[in-house]
């Protein structure tokens, strides 16, 4: 299969079909980034080919070249029918959206044009009753809007879209088989006006290139003026391995003069992240602009409040305010009472006395539970959602 990067070069991609033998990873607790127990991978590897993938790394053992290479899971819908279909012995589902996109390939890279793997799963979504949260790079999304506009009626379907910035001219260096940012934002306004609730994901922003307050402000003043209902950021990591060896062939020949400040940044974390005073100082930008646009960090509880159960809902929005807090480089118990909710059996409802028993929650802990439990939300995480 051929396709056309943004250079206008034609790009030879080798195509490989196998039988998988599953499709939805479940997560260990719900994800609330992407208010998420499941997630899947219809592709591996992404003709995308965008020079900061983490999926490039070895560690995640995708097949092939990466950026030439697409494994396709000829299976998958097959597969998807049996493992949502209820069956007496399994346990059901757990409430949350059922993420699609991301991880190692993106759902909508130009190979799904001919198997439409995304399009037969969305069906099933629909035909199952699941919420769906879809993340991507691609406008080819625009095709399945009716097929999301029906789910978003029954359900709720949430679009996002990636973005290292806003800027065409960037982006064409490192994201070289993707739209411009300018295309995908004319995707999500298109989302938005067909009331579909839409977010940005800042992820990642590109040291020393793309984290400049001014490119930052750009994105989310963008973002607000389309509309978005959330701009979710994050820094960039670099594995050794392929991905560093990759991105920095990259850096050295458009940018030669960032090498070694990537050095020092990056020094070989097992996970690949930058030092912690660099993701600081990037956070606390972030923080500021956000809060000069008045733009929710996280998705937003009005997108998800009736679409978990009630130990989620807790653990969702006490990880969020965990997050809103650490942003301003306060300290915060939450992360760790929303680890302890998430080893309970029962019902938080059926032990409202004894919450204080539970590893991690205090006075005020305790208080913002009760107040989740009663109202639905939390006076204190609505203040900061925005804040
Ligand atoms: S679109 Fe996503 S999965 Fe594909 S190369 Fe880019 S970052 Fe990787």
């Amino acid at each position: 299969m051929n396709i056309k990067t943004r250079k206008g070069d034609i790009k030879e991609m080798t195509i490989k079909e196998i039988e998988a033998k599953s499709i939805l990873r479940k997560h260990k607790k719900i994800d609330s980034w992407f208010i998420s127990h499941y997630g899947m991978n219809l592709y591996r590897g992404c003709a995308h080919n965008c020079v900061y993938c983490d999926g490039r790394s070895e560690k995640y053992n995708v097949d092939g070249e990466f950026g030439e290479d697409v494994t396709v899971k000829v299976n998958a819908i097959e597969l998807l029918r049996r493992e949502l279909k209820p069956k007496r012995k399994r346990t059901p589902l757990k409430k949350s959206f059922i993420m699609i996109g991301g991880g190692v390939g993106d759902s909508y890279q130009p190979i799904e044009k001919s198997y439409q793997l995304t399009r037969k799963a969305l069906e099933l979504m629909y035909e199952y009753n699941l919420p769906v949260h879809m993340l991507t790079k691609s406008t080819l999304i625009e095709r399945d809007i009716d097929i999301l506009k029906k789910i978003n009626e029954k359900n709720r379907a949430i679009v996002s879209f990636s973005f290292s910035s806003v800027n065409d001219k960037i982006s064409a260096i490192f994201e070289p088989g993707v739209p411009p940012p300018s295309e995908r934002l004319k995707t999500l306004a298109f989302f938005k006006s067909e009331g579909i609730p839409c977010g940005m994901f800042l992820l990642p922003v590109i040291p020393f290139i793309t984290d400049k307050q001014e490119l930052m402000e750009e994105s989310v003043r963008k973002a607000s003026e389309v509309g978005l209902d959330f701009v979710i950021f994050g820094g960039m990591t670099l594995k050794d391995g392929r991905q560093k060896d990759y991105f920095l062939n990259v850096l050295k020949e458009h940018y030669p003069d960032l090498v070694k400040e990537y050095q020092k940044i990056y020094t070989g974390d097992e996970w690949g992240q930058a030092s912690g005073e660099y993701y600081d100082s990037i956070n606390l930008t972030f923080n500021k602009i956000a809060k000069k646009y008045k733009m929710p960090k996280r998705i937003p509880y009005a997108l998800f409040k009736d679409t978990l159960s009630e130990n989620d809902l807790v653990i969702v929005i006490l990880e969020h305010i965990d997050y809103f807090l650490k942003l301003e480089g306060r300290r915060s118990p939450y992360g760790y009472a929303a680890y302890s909710i998430s080893k309970l059996k029962e019902p938080l409802s059926s032990m409202k006395g004894e919450l204080r028993k539970l590893k991690g929650i205090g006075r005020t802990t305790e208080g913002i539970i009760l107040e989740i439990l009663e109202t639905g939300t939390s006076s204190y995480y609505e203040k900061l959602l925005r804040g």
